[in-house]
């Protein structure tokens, strides 16, 4: 029961007399906004779940036009074998699909961490106009949060709006999760095997 219908229960149990201020609060229910970057970075979330599920390095991405997920990807580097194969890569070769469209100007990129400059590269060709990424990347960020930008260079011909830390810290945990169970497994192979 959430915290509300939890109070609410309380309010309706005999011998509580509740005023209409209460009764106002009773006809609302939790708001779920559709249009937010919350909202739509969660489905970039679930795309990260099912890379991590399958053993991927878990980020993923939602291509976003007109309040609506145009296109998903989540990474499958090691599924096929194709080091290109990053979410974003993947959700906008198929955001082109969608759109027909190489030039995807009206589109917003949601991603769980921050592109690399592959990707980076790629979002600004396809001219994307907006990207909004969860967690920063120290080590290969290319949207600000680390060693580059190149999704705002002025000497490139295209230049994103950039949002960042959006639900970052799920973002980043998931991440934390991967390798932190990854390094477990390395070490349980790296055991000398018993051979009694
Ligand atoms: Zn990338």
């Amino acid at each position: 029961m959430s915290p509300l219908c939890s109070v609410l229960a309380e309010l309706a149990s005999p011998g509580i007399a509740y005023s209409p201020f209460y009764m106002t609060i009773s006809a609302e229910e939790p708001v779920i906004d559709l249009h937010s970057d919350d909202y739509f970075m969660k489905r970039a979330l679930d795309e990260a779940l099912r890379a991590y599920q399958q053993g991927e390095v878990p980020v993923g991405a939602v291509i976003v036009s007109d309040g609506q997920v145009i296109a998903r990807g989540y990474n499958q580097v090691e599924m096929l074998k194709d080091a290109t194969a990053h979410a974003e890569m993947l959700s906008l070769t198929a955001a082109q699909e969608a759109v027909g469209d190489w030039r995807l100007t009206d589109c917003d990129l949601y991603v769980t961490k921050e592109p690399c400059p592959m990707c980076a590269g790629a979002i600004v060709h396809c001219r994307v106009r907006r990207v909004i990424f969860g967690c920063p990347s120290a080590k290969d960020g290319a949207a600000g949060g680390g060693f580059v930008n190149l999704l705002q260079n002025p000497a490139l011909n295209h230049s994103c709006d950039v949002s960042h830390g959006v639900l970052a810290q799920d973002c980043a945990a998931l991440l934390r999760r991967f390798f932190q169970e990854a390094r477990h497994k390395q070490k349980q192979t790296d055991l000398p095997q018993d051979d009694t």
